[in-house]
């Protein structure tokens, strides 16, 4: 991912071979947008460190997509030009819910519409309360698919009501059926061990979150290791109301996710979130040979042997 600054550049633009199956890809434009912050503020959020407080000016949020594509397909070998084969999708992730107005200003969607006109699929973020006539006012514009990717966190109805999400399962079953009923796509974010999780049961918690929403119609569902970068998450994790989530519960929540799909046979792709994995809790001795197990599973959508390691204890496991 490329690092930008400046008031109209994207802060990150990063080119993906996302996981679509069994070692497919897809190529992917992923965009992370200065936008106005998310006012939902969950705990567990670091989301709005990049976002800024006022409503994102007109104009800002195409231009932003403009200059990301330039300088991606400016250059060897596209020719300046989104190829038409292979497809391409793009993310647009505002770091809060496309359709809050003050974020994505409702004026700049015809021109974010022509922008994406070369691709194939639209990702966009939104609140599960957020899913309504206005994602279907910007479905009608678009020419590509839209996908709508939504953060489920967590299926644990204790631990989501203790994130300030202001959401309960029943709203993000109703988004999902919404999502699903109008012809678009589901994705759906999940957190391994948010604040105020018990430890020991996190790794279950991730699986059924993981079921949960592969079960609302999901196509693809993230597992993503909850971070402590901002001070409120330092905070709880010194008064011990959150333990940073390990490697090797990543790993092991990709894995029984895995075998649950595989056995199911469902075609739901299910990946271990990699950004930042390198910062993610670690035993040195095994983090090199984790990370590269993690990267394994997400391209290949199967579960692939857990191996042990004496430092930490962790227990082989190649059912
Ligand atoms: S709704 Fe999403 S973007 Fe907004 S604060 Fe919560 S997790 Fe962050
Ligand atoms: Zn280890």
């Amino acid at each position: 991912m490329n690092s930008t600054t400046g008031a109209a550049s994207a802060y990150g633009i990063s080119v993906e071979q996302e996981p679509i199956g069994h070692h497919k890809t897809r190529h992917t434009l992923t965009l992370l947008l200065r936008a106005r912050r998310c006012p939902f503020e969950c705990v567990f959020c670091d989301l709005w460190l990049h976002n800024h407080a006022s409503a994102t000016p007109v104009g800002s949020i195409p231009s932003q997509i403009s200059d990301a594509i330039e300088q991606t397909f400016s250059r060897d070998p596209y020719r300046g030009t989104v190829p038409r084969e292979p497809r391409w999708a793009i993310k647009l992730y505002n770091g809060g819910n496309f359709t809050d107005p003050l974020s994505v200003p409702e004026t700049d969607w015809t021109a974010i519409a022509d922008r994406c006109k070369p691709f194939d699929r639209v990702i966009v973020e939104n609140h599960a309360t957020m899913c309504g006539s206005r994602l279907l006012k910007f479905q009608e514009q678009l020419r590509p698919r839209l996908e709508v990717a939504i953060g489920l966190e967590t299926a644990n109805v204790d631990v989501l009501s203790r994130q300030q999400k202001k959401m309960t399962l029943s709203d993000f079953d109703r988004a999902a059926k919404f999502v699903l009923d109008h012809g678009m796509d589901l994705r759906c974010f999940t957190m391994l061990q948010l604040p105020y999780s018990d430890v020991k049961c996190s790794v279950d918690d991730s699986i059924a979150t993981v079921q949960h929403a592969v079960g609302a119609g999901a196509l693809f569902v993230a597992i993503i290791p909850t971070r402590h970068t901002t001070k409120a998450m330092q905070s709880l994790v010194r008064s011990g109301d959150h333990q940073p989530p390990n490697l090797r519960q990543l790993e092991r929540a990709l894995f029984e996710s895995l075998r649950w799909t595989s056995e199911m046979k469902s075609d739901a792709v299910v990946i271990a979130d990699t950004w930042d994995i390198d910062h993610v809790d670690h035993c040195s001795a095994c983090q090199r040979h984790t990370i590269a197990n993690i990267q394994a599973m997400n391209a290949a959508q199967r579960p692939c042997a857990i191996s042990s390691c004496q430092s930490c204890g962790t227990e082989a496991c190649d059912r």
